[in-house]
């Protein structure tokens, strides 16, 4: 018999930590002085009364948990002196069952970890979908993993400590993360779809109008229909649109939605988890046969990345009457323009088809959008989701020093004019200045030092500068200083600069009545509540422009990693961003029945 929240809660506290026996390896302390916490609202918040208990202790004790698991595929298993848990846990990893080979390669990696860092390799074998990774996954995790500098590699393994206690918790309690899981293999299904030329490598890569888009864009409808989309249909610049209809049909519209294309070789959820989790949301209402007091429509965004073409936000654009016409002619690497992308794609391609796009914001009650972090951060706290507050305002230069090419043997220091250290200090600088805000960031991406070579001073260095913060005023005070810097450096070296700007974006700040229901839901699921700005741009800062907007992130594994195939999210997580959507839209119910 599964447990259930109200037992733990009622029981006595010897019974309790009974119950939770075995989520931590050879570790009951952690349990037990959860339950100081009790009475847990949900199994989500239990979960992150562990965390904290974790986080909280010392190092050593730290270190003692890890120490007491053992080591993968290892020499306890051969023994079968494993505990029941981790047994089942390899099995479903198809870990007992390795080949001679395999298994001496994992020897050899075991090895390996415990020498660089004085514990065992420890994963969560079932993997962020709780049903096993592959042998191949595991072993190339291990690889990977074996680069980390130490302390990060002591906060990855309590991580994956805190997955496997996660998913022997679900156990034990009979729960299963069935929306999440549900929601997480269609992000699977839709990563079938990739571009020639990275589809043979395993890659995604999805740009806009191409023949993996379109199979998207077909897939996206099909699933809108099955949902229970009362309208499904791709408008002319290729956006998948469902709306399900509200209880009447002068009902207002909630917006919401994220884009379906990618980045090369990019990841499953960037993007698409925001397309799908509002679907989830509808299903759930069509199969309970509810209508709500407004309408939701669910956009598939089919540019975002610009990738294809240097059109970022071409989707979301189009919604607000943001479609530069000059598009239509750009053409692809292949010289083939937007236009004839279009017309191939059957799309009009005409401005007027365009321009209708555009939506009247007085029959919106705002825009929400759900996305995957692409960051640290939450990953680090160990939290399932943060509400944002703003999305970050931007700017971007792409610069050049001139200083003078000379002798590297010859010019005694003091006579050089090197246009490469000249960046290099703007770069440290531009480094400390943002970080002494806390909360901004500066970037040279790009520092190159053409035809350079080995014995001349640099007497050019190109270079791009990207500056972010939470609010305008924040950016232009960075923005301001470290141009100012730039300035100074350059006097100082007798070089000079030349600047062009190539991206200006205003901070999005979220609507405060908006970023509230993003933050009841939260509540509502058990979770802490954490806010934090959007460091990344999104679809939600072009509807910002016309429309109250907020957005919610998820957690991603492997550090936030995104833009990679390494990013990823568990189904757990996937599945309390459901609840949380599902959460928001009956607020919003009730807020306009009463
Ligand atoms: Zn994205």
């Amino acid at each position: 018999m599964p447990l259930t929240l109200d037992q733990l809660n009622s029981a006595s506290l010897a019974d309790a930590a009974q119950m939770l026996e075995g989520l931590y390896e050879h570790s009951p302390w952690i349990a037990q002085q959860a339950l100081a916490q009790r009475p847990f609202a949900s199994l989500a918040a239990l979960k992150h009364a562990m965390v904290s208990v974790l986080a909280a202790a010392s190092v050593d004790q730290q270190l003692a948990l890890i120490r007491a698991h053992p080591e993968l595929a290892g020499k306890a298993m051969e023994a079968r002196t494993l505990t029941a848990e981790s047994t089942v846990e390899q099995n479903k990893a198809g870990l007992t069952n390795c080949t001679p080979e395999e298994l001496a390669h994992i020897r050899q990696l075991n090895a390996d970890y415990l020498a660089r860092f004085g514990f065992p390799f420890i994963l969560a074998v079932r993997g962020p979908r709780g049903n096993g990774l592959s042998k191949r996954e595991i072993i190339a995790t291990f690889e990977r993993r074996l680069d980390n500098p130490v302390d990060f590699e002591r906060g990855e393994s309590l991580r994956n400590i805190h997955r496997i206690a996660e998913i022997r918790l679900n156990d034990k309690f009979g729960f299963e993360p069935t929306l999440g899981n549900e929601v997480w293999d269609w992000h699977e299904a839709l990563a079938q779809h990739s571009d020639p030329g990275y589809k043979e490598h395993g890659q995604l890569t999805v740009t806009y109008l191409t023949d993996a888009h379109r199979a998207c864009a077909a897939d996206l409808q099909r699933q809108m229909a099955d949902c229970g989309f009362d309208e499904v249909g791709v408008d002319t610049v290729g956006n998948v649109v469902g709306r399900f209809h509200g209880t009447t049909p002068d009902a207002p519209t909630l917006l919401t939605g994220s884009h379906f294309d990618t980045v090369r070789n990019g990841g499953k959820y960037d993007g698409r988890l925001g397309i799908f989790v509002p679907m989830a949301c509808v299903q759930q209402l069509h199969a309970a046969g509810k209508r709500l007091p407004f309408a939701v429509e669910v956009v598939g965004f089919a540019e975002e990345e610009g990738q294809r073409y240097k059109a970022t936000f071409l989707g979301s654009g189009a919604l607000t009457g943001d479609f530069n016409p000059i598009w239509l002619d750009q053409q692809d690497t292949n010289g083939v323009t937007m236009r004839t992308a279009m017309l191939r794609a059957g799309l009009p391609a005409t401005l007027e088809a365009i321009n209708a796009l555009k939506r009247d914001p007085a029959k919106y009650l705002g825009f929400v959008e759900v996305h995957i972090e692409q960051g640290p951060v939450l990953n680090e706290l160990d939290i399932p989701l943060g509400v944002v507050t703003s999305i970050n305002a931007s700017v971007r230069y792409l610069g050049e020093v001139v200083g003078m090419a000379c002798h590297a043997g010859t010019t005694p220091m003091d006579r050089r004019r090197d246009a490469a250290a000249a960046v290099a200090e703007l770069a440290l600088y531009a480094e400390q200045r943002a970080a002494a805000d806390g909360d901004s960031v500066a970037t040279i991406g790009m520092l190159q030092v053409p035809n350079g070579s080995i014995n001349v001073v640099p007497g050019r260095c190109t270079f791009s500068l990207d500056l972010r913060a939470p609010s305008d005023e924040q950016r232009n005070a960075l923005e301001h200083d470290v141009l100012k810097q730039l300035q100074a450096i350059c006097e100082r070296r007798g070089v000079r600069d030349t600047l062009e700007e190539t991206m200006r974006a205003a901070a999005a700040p979220s609507a405060p009545a908006w970023q509230a229901r993003w933050e009841s839901a939260v509540a509502s699921l058990g979770v802490p509540l954490h806010r934090m700005p959007s460091g990344a741009g999104h679809d939600a800062m072009k509807l910002h422009e016309v429309m109250p907007q907020a957005m919610l992130f998820v957690r991603g594994l492997n550090s936030g990693i995104s833009h990679n195939p390494l990013e990823s999210t568990t189904s757990d997580d996937i599945d309390l961003c459901v609840r949380a959507f599902s959460h928001l839209l009956e607020q919003l119910a009730s807020e306009h029945t009463h």
